[in-house]
């Protein structure tokens, strides 16, 4: 299988997007964010291949401005003013960019370059071999004489050191550089991530152990994307989904409705759920305050039974029982039946589950197996208004 950090997080963050996108080849439509990100990624390769004449500040701006991606195929802006912003912020970024970067005081070694790693699988199997692709955004050699690779991001936010210390995708492309040039020592390689739009670069290193454990995770998702039956996964994430209008989870409410009227009116059968589903949570409340009231009512009376005409509630006491559980074990064990009373419990495993070091997580992980599929039906109340807000459609 080929793989690549992006097709990795696809599958992690829902397998049906990896499954539409890597296996049955979909397009995803462009997302406004994800264009401005690679138009400024084109910008800055034009910009650094021009190693050591660099352009200057005002050709670099020429260059912006001539290129500015065009409106295309499922890639519109809203309003003049959207596309106005986002070419101011792409200006501002740019310009900052200049100042803080120039004059630039290493050698560009490559851009945007390609890579391949095989990857042998931990199983005999002849077929558990797959290659790990990729592509760099930039590789330069400092004035030291070690490397420095960049990948720029057009994130709103900027990672925390502890993020950029163990993100994956920067593990991945030192892998690739060690295996084009595998004499570099890779504790020197400088691994960096490049906010953008905050100007800031965050640095970080990698030994080879975290290399290996790089690849042993991205093993470990290939084998789940072996085995999996690729059922979407529902997320937040779903907002910036491109393949929404055909995913089962959304599809439904892209669809033209039909006029035929044999078919079940199957918005009004939700509708009429909901408005069921809201007087029952009224009545309940009503029998709660009236079963309060009837019990101040007797208690108040010393009475442990009330009547009505058509029934009587009775006041009486129960008690919730457990065990000393050290003289239960004393007891059972010479029968040999306390290792039946101490059987394997889901939830208490679930529940030590944090506690537990990573490894032994992942070790638990593996170990999981799908016993019996149940298949439910859950209700969310919320208005097709609230559900186009949050999907920005
Ligand atoms: S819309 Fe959500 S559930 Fe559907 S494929 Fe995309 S990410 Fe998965």
């Amino acid at each position: 299988m080929r793989i690549s950090y992006s097709s990795l997080e696809k599958f992690r963050i829902c397998p049906l997007k990896y499954k539409f996108s890597e296996i049955d080849k979909l397009k995803e439509p462009s997302r406004k964010e994800l264009v401005f990100g690679s138009y400024l990624h084109k910008v800055l390769k034009w910009f650094y291949q021009n190693d050591p004449h660099f352009p200057t500040l005002d050709q670099l701006i020429d260059y912006y401005y001539k290129h500015w991606p065009k409106e295309s195929e499922g890639f519109r802006w809203t309003d003049e003013k959207e596309e106005a912003d986002y070419f101011q912020e792409g200006l501002r970024i740019l310009r900052e960019y200049y100042i803080k970067n120039i004059p630039h005081q290493s050698v560009i070694l490559d851009l945007e370059t390609k890579f391949e790693v095989v990857l042998n699988g931990n199983s005999s199997q002849a077929d558990d071999k797959h290659i790990l692709t990729g592509r760099i955004d930039r590789i330069d050699k400092l004035p030291d004489g070690s490397l420095e690779i960049i990948d720029y991001k057009s994130n709103k936010k900027v990672a925390s050191q502890a993020e950029v210390d163990k993100n994956l995708q920067l593990s991945l492309y030192a892998t690739g550089v060690k295996n084009r040039w595998p004499k570099i020592d890779v504790e020197q390689m400088r691994l960096s991530l490049y906010f953008l739009k905050f100007n800031e670069k965050m640095e970080t290193r990698r030994t080879s152990e975290d290399l290996d454990n790089a690849i042993q995770e991205v093993l470990d998702v290939v084998h789940q994307i072996e085995k999996s039956s690729f059922e979407p996964r529902p997320s937040v994430l779903c907002q910036y989904c491109g393949f929404r209008s055909i995913c089962p989870v959304w599809r439904h409410l892209y669809e033209k409705k039909s006029k035929d009227l044999n078919e079940v009116d199957i918005e009004k059968k939700i509708d009429e759920f909901f408005e069921l589903q809201q007087q029952k949570k009224e009545i309940e409340q009503k029998l709660r305050d009236l079963r309060s009231l009837i019990d101040v009512y007797a208690s108040q009376r010393g009475l442990k039974r009330v009547f009505g005409k058509n029934g009587y509630f009775t006041k009486s006491v129960s008690n919730k029982i457990s065990y000393n559980w050290e003289e239960v074990k004393k007891i059972l064990q010479p029968l040999g039946k306390w290792e039946k009373v101490l059987e394997i419990n889901q939830r208490k495993l679930q529940r030590i589950l944090k506690e537990l070091p990573p490894e032994a997580r992942k070790e638990l992980e593996k170990a999981r197996i799908i016993e019996k599929e149940y298949k439910y039906l859950e209700a969310n109340k919320k208005s097709i208004e609230e559900i186009k807000e949050i999907l920005k459609d």
